[in-house]
């Protein structure tokens, strides 16, 4: 086997050696030639502008400037020695301060010499000066790095600066790394690939995102790592969902019958969406390729999933096939049975419902009915998944709130069978399109992008603390007109404490302002039983309370459509996502809803447009697009156990372009050529079966 030069240990780069070495890896993951090459810098200096003094101005970032040091002396004693150099160009002066290394400071800045400085300047006692500034000698000298227009600036930390692996430290190892391996830098893209987008080669990118010459080739560097980057992910998931498509052969519905045709026609009480009526329709091709389907329906609260979930088990069963839907908690599971149950007016077919709580009569019953196959449907939550519930022939699984459930729990679910059930995998926290392609890129992707008609839009308020006794009026107004009202407060794990306390004194505060027995109230939070949370909710869905006043375990799919005022407590402290999903509690019925954000008066700016974000729209997708912008893609919810998300250039939130650009390619790469057998491709088939850890790649056929 080939084994490159840049597999080497860092430790043998000149000037590394076994103790600087271990740092690089513990601190910054650095092990070979090869990962160094791969570290690169956050951000640029530019170089190409030299300040004078008289324009520094303390919100100038880093800045460079042309002088000569006038003077330079060591001043204080012993712990507050420091070293003081002035600098001075035409136009004024400013002072240079080091505290630290001073003698190797002062044995290489010579009085009379004329440097490039660079740093932050700060004002100090009334006049300018720059602490710790990099000195580089004038003229650059004509190396790699001597012309270099744009500085490049490496993550470093305390313990390698010890080490004199800072920023600087680190570029010269680059500088030195990259003249002796340029040879050995290979090309990862196949060349047909490379000019239909025109970009540069490997070795030249990553030249250029080291020591840029200018903007234009740093540009179009980073565009050709980030295509990389993306590429390979896209490469390797549309390669296991064609590897999986190929292996698991899937039940085909030949048959669009009885069951769904009467639904449709004579059953169901509304006129489905558009959005709707096209997501059954690529459900229905989907599952009959003979393929197994695996797809995700993303739609925001209220869109009608459950109709489509309906409608896609009804088929199933047309096709003489079982289904069964699963949904992340007990509350959630008896929702969508009754749901289902009331959508099917007691027709058509048979369903069930096995939860954590069915008794054990009830299991056995439920065991040998599933195996006969009289049971159609079968609504439940995890439980369905134990090995003693067994399917006379399960052909469709319908997954309800995809984050919830872990990979793992999917890939389970087809192993049930030979021939696995198609699954589909519903979801109502819309997630930007480029980290659906990212996260779920191996699944097919339903959108329903439409709420049914006449749904009145919730009406979201901003109020500020001070504004709190017009809140409880208007909370008094519509409980008096009927309606219920949820009162949540937030709660993270840090400050569990602190979160009773406050869901304590706003129960208490509550109290004295709605009095018993006109007003009652439901309680719901972590502490309690579930038993005790059953009970309160079932009070609240009974509307023997007007009022619920619960901590965030409530957010998920709860249904009670008389309740039309959601006051979110502390808003400010929730994710936007988290807001979204907890305002879509309310706007189920037929009547107008509204969402009350209450903060207090002091708004971080991120704080502050995320409530104004909530106030100004309802589209989940739009929201999900700025929570990707503000918050980066490792902090949008569900997606934190995802490694795919750790990457090294590319930005999810910024380049969605580029990204898209990559899938289209591995597209048609592998649609063109599926085994990679093709010469110009052999890049990739190399690529893959270097990854493939037991899966061989030739096993495709
Ligand atoms: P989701 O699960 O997507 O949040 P649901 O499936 O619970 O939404 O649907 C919300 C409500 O809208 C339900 O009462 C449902 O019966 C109703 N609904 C669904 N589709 C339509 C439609 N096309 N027209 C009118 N009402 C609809
Ligand atoms: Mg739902």
């Amino acid at each position: 086997m080939f084994v490159s030069t840049l597999d080497t240990t860092i430790e043998f780069l000149k000037g590394v050696g076994p103790k600087r070495a271990e740092l690089f890896q513990k601190e910054l993951g650095i092990f070979t030639y090869e990962d160094l090459l791969n570290f690169f810098p956050f951000r640029y200096i530019d170089r190409t502008r030299f300040y004078k003094i008289n324009e520094l101005d303390p919100e100038l970032p880093y800045v460079q400037i042309l002088g000569r040091i006038t003077s330079k002396e060591q001043i204080g004693e012993k712990h507050k020695k420091r070293l003081v150099a002035r600098l001075t160009d035409d136009t004024g002066s400013i002072e240079l301060v080091w505290f630290q290394s001073l003698k190797w400071v002062d044995e290489n800045v010579t009085k009379g010499k004329v440097y490039i400085v660079f740093g932050k300047p700060t004002v100090f006692n009334g006049s300018f000066s720059i602490s710790h500034p990099d000195l580089e000698n004038y003229p650059r000298p004509a190396t790699i790095t001597g012309n270099l227009r744009l500085q490049p600036v490496y993550h470093s930390t305390e313990k390698l600066k010890k080490f004199f692996l800072d920023s600087k430290g680190i570029q010269k190892l680059q500088t030195l790394l990259i003249e002796q391996n340029l040879k050995e830098i290979v090309e990862t893209i196949p060349s047909h690939i490379l000019e239909k987008y025109q970009m540069a080669g490997r070795k030249e990118a990553l030249l250029n995102i080291h020591f840029p010459k200018d903007v234009k080739s740093l540009k179009s560097a980073e565009r050709r790592l980030k295509f990389e980057e993306l590429f390979f992910i896209q490469l390797q998931l549309l390669h296991n969902k064609q590897l999986r498509e190929m292996r698991f052969k899937g039940h085909s519905f030949d048959i669009v019958g009885e069951r769904i045709n009467t639904f449709y026609k004579e059953i169901l009480p509304f006129e489905l969406t558009n959005a709707q009526k096209r997501v059954i329709k690529e459900i229905r091709l989907d599952t009959q390729r003979g393929i197994q389907m695996n797809r995700l329906v993303q739609g925001d609260v209220g869109s009608g999933k459950t109709v489509v979930a309906l409608m896609s088990m009804l088929l199933a069963s047309d096709n003489g096939y079982q289904a069964c839907m699963m949904a992340p908690t007990e509350i959630l599971a008896r929702q969508h049975y009754q749901s289902i149950v009331d959508l099917l007016k007691d027709r058509l077919v048979k369903v069930a419902i096995l939860t954590g709580s069915s008794t054990k009569k009830q299991r056995t019953q439920l065991h040998s009915e599933l195996e006969a196959g009289e049971i159609d449907i079968l609504v439940g939550t995890h439980a369905l998944i134990e090995d003693k519930v067994v399917f006379k022939n399960l052909g469709l699984v319908v997954i309800d709130e995809q984050h919830r459930f872990g990979v793992e729990q999917r890939a389970k679910l087809w192993r049930k069978n030979l021939t696995p059930p198609h699954i589909l995998v519903m979801t109502a926290t819309p997630i930007p399109r480029t980290l659906a392609m990212t996260l779920y890129g191996d699944l097919d992707v339903s959108i329903i992008d439409e709420l049914p008609v006449g749904r009145k839009p919730i009406e979201t308020r901003h109020l500020y603390e001070g504004q709190r006794l017009r809140m409880f009026g208007f909370m008094k107004e519509e409980i008096k007109k009927g309606r219920q009202v949820y009162i949540v407060y937030p709660l993270i794990k840090e400050s569990e404490k602190l979160d009773l306390l406050h869901l304590e004194a706003g129960i208490e505060q509550l109290s004295y302002h709605f009095l018993l027995p006109d007003y009652q109230i439901s309680i719901v939070h972590g502490k309690m039983s579930n038993a005790d949370k059953q009970f309160e909710m079932q009070r609240f869905i009974d509307h023997k309370t007007q009022i619920m006043v619960a901590t965030t375990v409530i957010e998920v799919g709860v249904n009670v459509p008389n309740a039309s005022v959601m006051v979110i407590e502390n808003a400010e402290r929730f994710g936007l996502s988290q807001l979204h999903q907890l305002r879509g509690r309310v706007g189920r019925g037929a009547e107008q809803s509204f969402c009350i954000l209450m903060s207090g008066n002091k708004l971080s700016p991120d704080g502050k447009l995320r409530l104004e974000t909530m106030v100004k729209t309802n589209n989940g997708f739009e929201i999900s697009e700025i929570d990707l912008q503000l918050r980066g893609p490792g902090d949008i919810s569900g997606t934190q156990q995802s490694g795919v998300l750790e990457l090294k250039l590319a930005d999810l939130a910024k380049d969605q372009q580029i990204l898209q650009e990559a899938r289209n390619t591995v597209i048609e790469t592998l649609s063109t050529d599926p085994n990679l057998e093709n010469p110009q491709n052999s890049l990739l088939r190399t690529y893959l079966s270097k990854r493939s850890r037991g899966i061989a790649f030739d096993k495709i056929s």
